[in-house]
């Protein structure tokens, strides 16, 4: 019998993480890790994100689910470039599977890499994928007690984005405690509001994205 630490298989994740990034870099290609749970609605904020630059930025996206395509469907009936990964039982996504799907991807002509991790917000926070930044999605009917027990996923994050807000008189969702709680876990973190299926808050964040990605002005995330 062969036990292998966890920390060993995060070295390893870490070293093709940054080959990953190395490789992003050359290629010019800014890429952004979208983690949440199921059903926080990150893939219709990708298609509000990628509505609102209609075509002013050479997108591609990676779709992480356990199985099925639905997501990477929603992708390409926009024109997108997107490539499905099926982690087969997997509840997150590893550097090695980006490496393998970027492969399919025409990296040169792309200048903004969206990834939308399997939904979870567990162990998505220790797989650095080789992006330059993580942004955590966070609907309002999940609760904002989110960030006291899930403290990682938003620690290393540098965005928290709260999405149907649409919703919020539904729910006993706090914006201003969820806000607060950011700034206690990750001080520089941005944080967005928005609606996404009213378009509603989409421009604001879909404006910083292009800026960091013009810019890169963001520190690389610590695991
Ligand atoms: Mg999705
Ligand atoms: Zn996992």
């Amino acid at each position: 019998m062969k036990i292998v630490a966890a920390k060993k298989i995060l070295k390893a994740n870490d070293q093709i993480a940054e080959e990953n990034r190395a490789r992003f870099d050359a290629a010019g290609v800014f890429v952004v890790n979208l983690v949440g749970s199921p059903g926080c609605g990150k893939t219709t904020l990708v298609e509000g994100l990628i509505r609102q630059w209609g075509g002013r930025l050479a997108v591609a996206v990676i779709e992480g689910d356990i199985a099925g395509s639905v997501d990477a469907e929603r992708i390409d009936a926009l024109g997108i470039p997107v490539v499905q990964i099926n982690t087969e039982g997997a509840c997150h996504l590893d550097a090695m599977m980006i490496a393998a799907a970027a492969r399919d991807l025409d990296l040169e002509a792309t200048n903004l890499l969206i990834v939308e991790n399997v939904g979870n917000l567990v162990c998505t926070a220790g797989f650095d994928l080789g992006e330059h930044l993580r942004v955590v999605v966070l609907s309002v009917s999940e609760g904002d007690d989110k960030l006291i027990k899930y403290p990682a996923i938003f620690q290393g994050s540098h965005a928290m984005v709260i999405t149907k807000m649409d919703l919020l008189p539904h729910t006993n969702f706090r914006v201003a405690e969820a806000i607060a709680g950011l700034k206690r876990l990750a001080p520089d973190a941005r944080a967005f509001q928005v609606a996404a299926l009213r378009g509603e808050g989409i421009a604001e964040l879909a404006g910083w994205l292009a800026a960091q990605q013009a810019g890169r002005r963001e520190p690389r995330r610590r695991s």
